[in-house]
């Protein structure tokens, strides 16, 4: 298994952005290049998804953090989990929560899946599929595919996304000189949940590299 600061920094080694942040022991300082507001993620061994037992505080200034990590602590351990650590990293500015996955099928290479985060992929199942390595205009035949895809386009007021910004960003992990080529055999899955695509940027928020 990967940690998330792991999966990122892989991440970053291909370019794909991802927010500027540190792994730190509980009562440790973070250093002065990481601006505020905060996000603070518990690090625990046996914890998949840290929101669901109150692992993640989003808008944490930098004097918070210890109070923030005793809460979580005690969380946690009621979840049944221990807090091994912290991953402080800067507060990426909202914008549309994409779900980029892929899954290693044996024989197969990799299935890639795209979809809008939130009730839109776990109520309505709007997601599209492609297979890796993935050209831009499959990439982009992907999004396309979405019914949620006017949304990303600035429908009903939003935002309108930086559409290019998360082509590349999929290119970066999809595409033929793309990490998941590069990725060891044993990596099986990968989860970017979420992608926060805003006017103007494409950043891999949460990494997660199941190891099979
Ligand atoms: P989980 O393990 O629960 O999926 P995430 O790392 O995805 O944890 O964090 C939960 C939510 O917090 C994300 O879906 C996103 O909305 C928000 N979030 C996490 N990290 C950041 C960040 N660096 N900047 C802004 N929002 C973030
Ligand atoms: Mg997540």
């Amino acid at each position: 298994m990967f940690t998330e600061a792991e999966g990122k920094s892989l991440l970053s080694a291909f370019g794909i952005d991802t927010p500027r942040g540190i792994e730190i022991a509980v009562g440790q300082m973070i250093s002065d290049d990481i601006r505020e507001p905060l996000v603070v993620k518990a690090i625990s061994s046996t914890l998949v998804h840290k929101s669901d037992a109150g692992g993640v505080r989003v808008g944490v200034r930098r004097d918070e953090i210890d109070e923030v990590a005793a809460r979580m602590g005690e969380q946690l351990a009621a979840a049944g989990h221990r807090l091994e650590g912290l991953l402080v990293e800067e507060m990426v500015p909202s914008g549309h929560e994409v779900i980029v996955g892929a899954v290693r099928a044996p024989g197969l290479g990799w299935t890639v899946m795209v979809g809008l985060g939130g009730v839109l992929v776990e109520v309505f199942e709007d997601v599209a599929f492609g297979l890796a390595p993935l050209a831009n205009d499959q990439i982009l035949d992907m999004l396309h595919e979405l019914r949620g895809m006017k949304v990303l386009d600035g429908a009903r007021g939003g935002e309108k996304a930086d559409i290019p910004a998360l082509v590349t960003l999929i290119s970066r992990l999809a595409g033929p000189n793309g990490l998941l080529h590069s990725l060891p055999d044993d990596v099986i899955e990968i989860d970017l949940n979420p992608v926060i695509v805003s006017g103007t940027r494409a950043v891999a928020v949460d990494a997660r590299f199941v190891v099979g």
